[in-house]
């Protein structure tokens, strides 16, 4: 198929150079051994966030082993940490490599039980923040550095003004991480193009806010283990799932704590953990509840369509955060909602545990492949899934393009082609993905939609793609060249077309009266949708005679078969034509 239009891929170009620049050749592991040792990239190629990420290794395994210890101005409240990476070589031997580390300090670092030397380097503009590590021989293959850190950890503030990493909330912290700060409470290679298996022991205060404190993590609650004194308590978190550092969560704080295990139709059963903050307002835990409740409902319905549910387990964490996180949180297994999870969002992060978690975006101009289906996917349980609205999925997302006008801003940012990460969560990412998907589901039709993107999840589930991966997959399954389509869509700076739709009816013409001369036959054209516009065009032994709804069969066309074609058009949709079937010959 045709390559899309775009420019070169920035990883690409970066790998080159680095290959030539200090001369290997582009050869994967089996000759690696014999390559001169190299600096791993301080990069992962990403165009929004050139210096964040890694190169010339690939993240297996964390265990991030952290206490916490409040202050008495809790933004003040202290880490001390250590970070342990299991990793692998890509390539060439790392005489030396970097991980990214946003604050903190660092007190040592050991790679493969030896010390090694380290530096900073730190710059806010330029979203950089490396922890670069000199092991003392360079490392291939197999390795695992571990490092000692702690202080007073602090949020990250987006380009867009919006709050992530690590935030103090009103009795403890909570720590989420998209797009990229998670590099605020842990070293690693962050993006979501290097996933990995999680373990996190979080050793807290037993009591908060004069209430039972929680430590919350992803996955699966291992173990939670009070100390000699009972003062404080060590939660054990194990994520088995590859699950990329921007779904990490890490929330401490007084909660009300739920647990079950839910029974899904499959027959699974799914342990659930849900942490709710109790001074939310009784409406806010209504609200909540009641989602909570719904999880069941939610995942069964969503397997019909994306198959099994892949995470380790679920729950919902509901808690009152700074005025900078106004947003809910996919994080993996375990969804964050600030102060209420209502319907619509709970099925909007459920969703994300597909769509950006269990297949995660390489780059964040993928994201809209997540935002895109989370936010088709409300439509579409409300519509069809759940049944409990009066509209389709396909008349809202037509009608909230028809809506946007041509000439509005909304439209110039193209989902897959954002050059600044202030753009990340806009309209494209969200309406226009979602609509995005819907034309698609028009184009390729329903059928191959469902196989579609039930064939992502089969296929890529567990790893990270992007934009090359989804449109070969569409096309693979549709059989079709929508190279177009996703160009208009995805990559063009302006309102892309809504494809045209099949009519509903299906017309079948016939002619009545009789093929007597002086006689008048009519065309009767079957059923026809409303709003469509007829036309007729009359042939008599093949050629074109007549464009009126009726003809005059005159003396000249004796001995003739006659036939009429109706033409039916209608704005936004495909014109359908029809022909009746032959006449006997016109007879006198
Ligand atoms: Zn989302």
């Amino acid at each position: 198929m045709p390559q899309l239009r775009r420019p070169l891929a920035p990883l690409t170009a970066l790998a080159l150079t680095a290959a030539l620049a200090v001369g290997v050749p582009l050869t994967g592991p089996a000759h690696a051994a014999d390559a001169e040792p190299v600096d791993g990239a301080q990069t992962s190629g990403d165009v929004l966030f050139p210096h964040v990420g890694n190169g010339g290794y690939d993240a297996q395994h964390y265990d991030v082993d952290l206490a916490w210890t409040p202050a008495a101005q809790l933004d003040r409240s202290t880490i001390e940490a250590t970070a342990t990476m299991q990793a692998q070589t890509t390539g060439a031997p790392l005489r030396s490599f970097s991980m990214d580390l946003e604050g903190l300090q660092v007190e040592s670092v050991t790679v493969d039980g030896a010390d090694a030397t380290w530096r900073r380097t730190n710059s806010d503009e330029r979203v950089e923040h490396k922890l670069v590590v000199t092991p003392a021989t360079p490392v291939l293959g197999d390795f695992t550095v571990e490092v000692a850190y702690g202080g007073v950890p602090e949020a990250h503030r987006d380009a867009d003004g919006s709050l992530e990493g690590w935030n103090a909330t009103s009795d403890g912290a909570t720590f989420l991480n998209q797009p990229v700060g998670a590099m605020t409470g842990f070293p690693h290679n962050n993006t979501p193009a290097d996933k990995a298996t999680w373990t996190f022991t979080l050793d807290v205060p037993t009591r908060l806010a004069g209430g039972k404190a929680a430590a919350v993590g992803n996955g699966v609650l291992a173990s939670q283990t009070p100390s000699a004194d009972g003062a404080r308590t060590t939660w054990v978190w194990d994520q088995p799932r590859q699950m990329a550092s921007e779904l990490t969560i890490i929330s401490i704080g007084r909660y009300a704590a739920y647990h079950d295990t839910i029974r899904l139709a499959s027959g699974r059963e799914l342990p659930e953990w849900t942490f709710v903050d109790p001074t939310i307002s009784d409406d806010d835990l209504a609200t909540t509840l009641a989602s909570r409740a719904q999880q069941k409902n939610i995942i069964d319905r969503l397997e019909t369509i994306y198959g099994p549910y892949p995470g380790a387990a679920t729950g919902l964490v509901v808690d009152v955060v700074p005025d900078g996180i106004n947003y809910a949180l996919e994080t993996q297994d375990r969804s964050f909602f600030p102060s209420s999870a209502d319907r619509s969002t709970t099925v909007h992060e459920i969703t994300h545990q597909w769509w950006g978690d269990a297949v995660s975006p390489r780059v964040w101009n993928d994201i809209w492949i997540n935002e895109g289906m989370a936010t088709w996917s409300e439509t579409n349980y409300a519509n069809t899934l759940a049944g409990t609205s009066q509209t389709t999925t396909a008349e809202e997302f037509y009608d909230e393009w028809a809506g946007e006008p041509a000439g509005s801003d909304a439209w110039t940012i193209p989902p897959a082609a954002m050059t600044d990460s202030a753009d990340l969560f806009g309209f494209q990412t969200y309406s226009r993905g979602a609509m995005m998907y819907e034309a698609l589901r028009t184009v390729i039709g329903d059928d191959d939609f469902h196989t579609f993107i039930r064939a992502w999840q089969d296929r890529y589930s567990g790893t990270s793609h992007g934009i090359d991966d989804f449109t070969a997959l569409a096309e693979e399954v549709s059989g079709r060249d929508l190279d177009a389509f996703f160009t208009d869509w995805l990559l063009d700076a302006d309102k892309p077309a809504w494809p045209l739709r099949d009519q509903v009816r299906d017309p079948q013409a016939r002619i009545a009266g009789q093929p007597v001369v002086g006689r008048t036959l009519r065309a009767v054209p079957g059923r026809h949708d409303a709003g469509t516009r007829l036309s007729y065009r009359w042939e008599v032994g093949g050629r074109k005679v007549a464009y009126g709804r009726t003809l005059a069969v005159r003396a000249k066309y004796v001995g003739r078969r006659v036939k009429v074609t109706v033409v039916s058009t209608k704005d936004g949709y495909r014109t359908l034509r029809s022909t009746s079937p032959l006449t006997s010959p016109v007879r006198r």
